[in-house]
């Protein structure tokens, strides 16, 4: 039996801690040690990677806290559209859905489009359609409605501008993107992502979360990885692909090919943001370039960190 580990994310961005309250801190503190543990006991009981990552997801999916499922922002025209993807290191399957509407956890739906579908995206509508197929649980527009967020958005749109969320002009709540990437005990690795993207996007706008490569990538042979951050430098970068390459092709440990990627590369083109990633050997990191990361991790060696900030 290896090393197991799973490490999550509930976003990156200017989250400083004199904008936080105690309670709010304990909050999210509190969030991710139950999403942590929802994947870990998946784990302990010699559960698949891949099953780890869809709990710990879900788990931050079904709160309003981050920036996914329950919680994620609005759209310019007022409606909630979701993206999320999974990916399995073991055999490189992986599904991924874009600009969801009314799902409760998308990241049930990447996991349906990759095992029931031979496809690996699917958008919109069509995507809708097939989760009626499948049973995925949909929820109406008054579960995902929060007052917020509506703020957030009519904020964003008087500056006409589109918002990463941990950007939103009101300090006190600041949410974001979520994700979990694992090793299980048989060396399996799997990253998960599920985000409502930005506020205010317009024209379908997709970010990189459920792009197989950008924000969600898993390979037994290197890494797997989730991000989260502004999301078309990310696609530009190819950025949880490029970390995998640059194990895969100059032999770079997990932690030095995330440091090139968050503090090189994704710099250079002013990709604000950060990653959770884990190797095959159960070695975990968490790296950002912002403020801060809502960030927990934990193995089976007794190592646990949940943080906040730099
Ligand atoms: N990466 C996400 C996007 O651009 C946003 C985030 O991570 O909060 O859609």
């Amino acid at each position: 039996m290896s090393k197991f580990t799973i490490a999550i994310h509930g976003g990156a961005g200017t989250i400083l801690k004199s904008e936080i309250t105690a309670k709010q801190e304990a909050d999210y503190k509190n969030a991710l040690e139950v999403a942590l543990t929802c994947g870990y006991q998946v784990l302990e009981k010699g559960g698949s990677a891949l099953d780890a990552v869809r709990a710990a997801v879900v788990s931050l999916e079904d709160i309003d806290l981050f920036n996914a499922g329950k919680g994620s922002v609005f759209a310019s025209d007022g409606s909630q559209e979701m993206d999320a993807a999974i990916m399995d290191g073991k055999n490189l399957d992986a599904g991924a859905v874009s600009a969801v509407k009314n799902i409760r956890n998308p990241i049930e739906l990447a996991f349906a489009v990759m095992t029931l579908s031979d496809h690996v995206m699917l958008n919109g509508r069509g995507a809708e359609d097939f989760a009626r197929l499948h049973n995925i649980k949909s929820e109406p527009d008054d579960y995902f409605f929060s007052a917020l967020r509506f703020a957030q958005l009519k904020q964003a749109q008087q500056k006409g501008e589109m918002m990463l969320d941990h950007r939103s002009l009101n300090p006190n709540k600041k949410f974001g993107t979520v994700g979990a990437v694992a090793c299980d005990a048989q060396g399996n690795i799997a990253a998960a992502t599920s985000t409502g993207g930005m506020t205010n996007k317009k024209w379908g706008r997709v970010g990189d979360s459920p792009i197989i490569g950008a924000g969600t990538y898993a390979n037994n042979q290197t890494c797997a990885i989730s991000c989260t951050g502004h999301g078309e430098p990310f696609i530009r970068s190819v950025t949880a692909y490029d970390v995998s390459c640059l194990m895969e092709y100059k032999n770079l440990s997990l932690q030095d090919a995330m440091h090139i990627v968050v503090h090189d590369k994704l710099l250079k083109l002013h990709g604000e943001g950060g990653m959770i990633g884990v190797d095959a050997k159960g070695n975990a990191a968490m790296m950002f370039n912002s403020e801060g990361m809502y960030r927990a991790m934990k193995n089976n060696e007794g190592v646990k960190e949940i943080s906040i900030y730099k």
